[in-house]
């Protein structure tokens, strides 16, 4: 796909006219696909007009609204590539950002204006904070969409230029820039498309942060390249995510586990009417199988089916197609997608291949793979090897049909006595105790200088009484015993990002 992101998307608005492209899924405020294609292009006139220019860096500050795609796709036929900044991040943590990729403009929404001030003074070098609503003293993108500032006529290179620069999550250290062109997350999208097929009729609910490239993906990109309806909410909220489900129609839903979670045991679920759902993916974090079957059948749907990608693979690479959902392998992460090269090497030896059924660490290589971390040459050379395959540091297996299976991550294996760990399967099974809310694992050392694994269990408000001898002896009777839980902490709820992602850096904390 050789054109840039906001052609390669909105490409079809104009012939999608007056079908409903975005709705606020607070106060009902729509937007066709043929505003949204003036709306941006007006946008991305005054941004030019007030100095942005290509190649600049446009940090993009706010949760999900139906201005984030217009503002996303203005600064990118603007010229600029858009960092995505999470809205809830501290000033300390926004500027980092600012600094490290060099922004010069930002936009946010009022709520949050007072931040992202901060954030500019402690960076410097950013020009101009715009709002998307509106503000005393700042530019709003409502007063641009009266520009009469010509449209700009940007040469951009699809190969080269950077379009988005989101952050990885930081789970695993600190969180990079990560280079996506715009040929690699249009490419993505198109290899992507067929397997979920969405189209004007189709209601998408965008619960997942824009910001994150998951729902940039997902959420925003592929919906509105196919002529979907795209209903927007702020942050998840169990009710009034059920709420706007039934209210608005939703035909698909694209969560992440601890959602399937909410959908698999939540009281409220019951209470709404879901019945125009007609399938559940879920991706970014392990999901048991038995919790994703709990979910279908609660809902009466086709087993949740799953997708697989990280950042830095703009960003997915596997997926279940929508046809296969029914007789896809329980658990399974999905089948490769068309265009893309994947290998399970031995996690001691890269060079050695594995075959079906055997554990390894997944490689890479496709269009989609990141041009590089930004300012990080080394971090980027210690990801993809000289060859273009990108070491993912997670560990899966394929089946003798091609599904891939995850793992875990390698670096949050647990290294018992020369055995291997994995905490998701732990997780996994903690969750099927009808007591147990959630659960995470982590490696401790114990006092023979063996790394062990701790639960931190969240009991269900029902279950008072269970005791971290029950926890122990649930697990110990269903796995090999140097997979047993040595360690048992109850806590209130499990530390997660907002992708799902337990955040086990935060657990070694907790005394
Ligand atoms: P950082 O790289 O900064 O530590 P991160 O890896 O959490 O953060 P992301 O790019 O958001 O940042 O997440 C990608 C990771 O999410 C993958 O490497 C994988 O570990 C996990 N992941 C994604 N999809 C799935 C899935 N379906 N099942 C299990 N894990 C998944
Ligand atoms: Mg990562």
């Amino acid at each position: 796909v050789e054109l840039p992101i906001h052609d390669a998307v909105l490409g079809h608005a104009a012939a999608f006219g007056e079908q409903p492209a975005l709705i606020d899924g607070t106060d009902g405020t729509t937007l066709t696909y043929e505003q949204v294609d003036r709306f941006h292009r007006r946008v991305a006139a005054a941004l030019a007009e007030a100095g942005v220019r290509k190649g600049d860096v446009l940090a993009l500050h706010s949760p999900n609204t139906v201005a984030f795609p217009l503002a996303f796709y203005a600064a990118t036929r603007a010229g600029a590539s858009v960092t995505t900044v999470h809205p809830l991040a501290t000033a300390e943590e926004f500027a980092k950002q600012l600094g490290d990729s060099r922004a010069r403009w930002i936009v946010t929404v009022s709520p949050f204006l007072e931040t992202a001030r901060r954030a500019a003074e402690l960076a410097g070098g950013v020009q101009e904070i715009f709002v998307c609503d509106s503000a005393p003293g700042h530019r709003s993108l409502i007063d641009m969409l009266a520009s009469a500032a010509p449209e700009p006529q940007i040469d951009i290179d699809p190969v080269e230029d950077v379009a988005a620069l989101p952050y990885s999550s930081g789970t695993t250290g600190t969180p990079k820039g990560v280079m996506l062109t715009h040929r690699q997350i249009a490419t993505n999208l198109a290899q992507l498309e067929p397997a979920i097929t969405v189209g004007p009729g189709d209601r998408i609910l965008a619960v997942l942060p824009f910001f994150h490239i998951y729902g940039l993906t997902a959420l925003m990109n592929a919906p509105l390249r196919q002529g979907a309806t795209v209903v927007v909410l702020p942050r998840f909220d169990l009710e009034t995510f059920l709420g706007a489900i039934q209210t608005h129609r939703i035909s698909g839903l694209y969560v992440a586990p601890p959602i399937v979670l909410a959908l698999a045991k939540h009281p409220a679920v019951a209470r709404y009417d879901l019945s125009s759902l007609k399938y559940v993916i879920s991706a970014a974090a392990p999901l048991d199988a038995g919790l994703a079957a709990a979910c279908s059948d609660r809902l009466d749907l086709p087993p949740v089916g799953q997708a697989y990608g990280m950042t830095e693979l703009s960003p997915g690479t596997h997926i279940v197609p929508l046809d296969a959902m029914r007789d896809a392998p329980a658990g399974t992460v999905g089948r490769l997608i068309a265009g893309t090269e994947m290998r399970i090497v031995a996690l001691d030896d890269p060079a050695k291949d594995l075959g079906p059924g055997e554990d390894g660490e997944i490689l890479i290589r496709g269009p989609q793979v990141m041009k590089g971390y930004l300012g990080r040459p080394d971090a980027t050379a210690a990801m993809i090897d000289p060859d273009g395959w990108l070491h993912t540091g997670d560990i899966g297996r394929v089946d003798e049909d091609g599904w891939l299976f995850v793992v875990d991550r390698v670096k949050e294996l647990i290294k018992y006595k020369g055995f291997q760990v994995a905490p998701a399967e732990l997780e996994a099974l903690l969750l099927t105790h009808p007591a147990v809310a959630d659960a995470a694992v982590i490696g401790v050392y114990n006092d023979e200088g063996n790394e062990v694994p701790h639960a931190f269990v969240v009991r269900q408000p029902t279950a008072p009484d269970l005791s971290e001898g029950e926890i122990a002896m649930y697990v110990a009777e269903r796995v090999a015993p140097y997979k047993r839980v040595r360690r048992v902490t109850f806590i209130d709820a499990v530390p997660r990002a907002v992708s799902g992602k337990i955040l086990r850096r935060q657990l070694r904390e907790t005394p």
